[in-house]
């Protein structure tokens, strides 16, 4: 089963002279419960396409489903319902609010949609991320790996049909970066979560179930169970 999938995917950016391509015909689709990710060179729509695949960006023609939405046809406030209750964010900025709590952060997209938490589930995801003793503190009083953590924990406690990671390891040292790719395998494997991740880093992308390969704005090709050194 596909729980995300594209079909003639464009985007052009600026216009007249100064037009960009980013996006020139796309067609991909990303399996439910699956961890895919999203490589290619610097520039080749990487960022462009995942914002696309979230309804974060408008395309410029073609259609992106989620399951049997599709998310291309919805108006602005129908597609803000959707993100909100359907999809989740984890970005190279953690987008904490700096004055809630851990606990407060992870809890407010359940807040925003009006929805009721399952306390067993919350538990069990912070036990998970290890922020069990860090509930009470605000983001100033986390290191870099807690807070992209608490953002982790954010996107899962909602159980959204997808979580999009755009570089989630790009603002993180090297042990924190290994943590929270091991995190993001066990809520594929333990949490049946479907992740879409854009990274640059071969080790990053070996945590995935498989590739997809980006250059100048089209799919080019993908690789299932990825190892740092088949992605290079
Ligand atoms: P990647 O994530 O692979 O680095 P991007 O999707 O960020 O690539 O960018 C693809 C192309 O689109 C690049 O040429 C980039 O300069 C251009 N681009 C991205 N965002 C914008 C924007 N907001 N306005 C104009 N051009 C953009
Ligand atoms: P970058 O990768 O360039 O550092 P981000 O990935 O943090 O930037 O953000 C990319 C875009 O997504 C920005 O336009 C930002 O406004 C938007 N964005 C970031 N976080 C969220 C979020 N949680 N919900 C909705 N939009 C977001």
């Amino acid at each position: 089963r596909e729980s995300v999938r594209t079909a003639g995917v464009t985007k052009v950016y600026g216009q007249g002279g100064a037009e960009v391509h980013a996006l020139r015909g796309v067609d991909v689709g990303f399996g439910a419960g699956e961890f895919t990710a999203i490589m290619g060179p610097s520039g080749s729509g990487k960022s462009t396409l995942l914002h696309c695949l979230a309804g974060l960006d408008a395309v410029t023609s073609g259609a992106v489903w989620l399951g049997d939405i599709e998310i291309t046809a919805l108006t602005d406030r129908e597609l803000t319902k959707l993100r909100r209750e359907h999809i989740g964010f984890i970005f190279q900025s953690f987008n904490l609010l700096p004055t809630l709590t851990a606990r407060e952060n992870i809890l407010l997209p359940l807040e925003i949609a009006g929805r009721r938490p399952d306390p067993r589930l919350v538990e069990r995801v912070v036990e998970r991320v290890r922020l069990a003793d860090r509930l009470g503190h605000r983001p100033s009083e986390l290191s870099g790996g807690q807070q992209q953590r608490v953002a982790v924990a954010r996107a899962l406690v909602s159980r959204p049909e997808v979580i999009f990671a755009d570089e989630p390891t790009g603002n993180l040292d090297s042990n924190s970066g290994t943590d929270l790719l091991e995190f993001l395998r066990v809520s594929v494997d333990e949490f049946g979560q479907t992740i879409i991740m854009v990274t640059h880093d071969p080790h990053a992308a070996s945590y995935a179930d498989r590739v997809v390969f980006v250059r100048d704005g089209q799919f080019v090709h993908e690789l299932d169970r990825p190892t740092a050194d088949t992605v290079l």
